[in-house]
């Protein structure tokens, strides 16, 4: 199974690689979030130990079991290098669990969330740490599907409301305690055809810099988009953290 994991890596990392040098990006500014969501805990650990250091999961509940079984396998030091990514989207009721053991939230797709977040990092002693944020994501859905959660940004080159609620979430979250504004999200439609997909994330990406420029956010925002099926469309697109969960583990089961 290990040599599977490496063989699998590496060819990620290559394909990372390679996508960022068709458009004259550095890699080194895009992370591989490992996507576990669904493997047992055992499996986290055999990619630990292959090297990755970013994992994600879907539901918080999981993130909440997974961690701490690998600080209890690894020891505190070596558990201190890992980064844990909440990407699936929260109700209001657990954010306790996530304010407890995220370090970064990928799916925040309304404000009350943040509050939520900001009060139960106050409660737990995190946000005491004077060092510590949690870098929030806010979704954004640009592609009209209705399943897809997030921030209505369909139609957001025509509608100025729909960047002036974007805006004005990103401005609140910025001045909550604990929490740091990290950039957007978003999610490909899953059976769309290339152009399509690829007009999502170049979507996405014109509206970071729309947010920042025209309506100057001061923060570079960062872009959380691709999954195994489109994470080099996505980097080419300028996607700075990819989430991929089957390139490198198989089929979930
Ligand atoms: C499951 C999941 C992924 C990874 O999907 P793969 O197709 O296995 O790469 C990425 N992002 C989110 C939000 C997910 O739920």
């Amino acid at each position: 199974m290990m040599e599977r994991i490496v063989e699998r890596v590496t060819a990620v990392h290559q394909r990372i690689e390679a996508a960022a040098a068709r458009v004259g990006r550095n890699p080194a500014e895009i992370t591989l979030v490992a996507v576990t969501k669904t493997w047992p805990p055992e499996r986290v650990l055999a990619a630990y130990a292959v090297g990755l250091r970013h994992f994600g999961e879907n539901r918080v509940e999981e993130l909440a079991e997974k961690r701490p079984y690998l600080e209890s396998h690894l020891g505190t030091d070596s558990a201190k290098s890992v980064t844990w990514h909440l990407i699936g989207t929260l109700q209001s009721r657990k954010t306790g669990l996530a304010a407890a053991h995220a370090d970064v939230f990928h799916a925040l797709d309304r404000l009350k969330i943040a509050h939520r977040l900001a009060r139960d990092l106050a409660a737990n002693g995190r946000a005491a740490n004077p060092q510590f944020t949690l870098p929030i994501f806010l979704e954004v859905n640009v592609s009209g599907e209705s399943t897809k959660s997030g921030f209505d940004c369909t139609r957001w080159e025509e509608d100025d409301e729909q960047t002036a609620v974007l805006c004005a979430a990103a401005a609140e979250l910025s001045t909550l305690p604990g929490l740091s504004l990290a950039g957007l999200m978003t999610m490909a439609p899953w059976d769309a055809p290339p152009e399509e997909i690829r007009a999502v994330f170049r979507r996405t990406r014109q509206l970071a810099a729309h947010l920042q420029t025209d309506r100057a956010l001061p923060t570079p925002l960062q872009l959380s988009m691709g999954m195994t099926d489109d994470f080099e469309t996505a980097i080419e697109e300028g996607a700075t953290h990819v989430r991929v969960g089957r390139a490198l583990f198989g089929e979930r089961p």
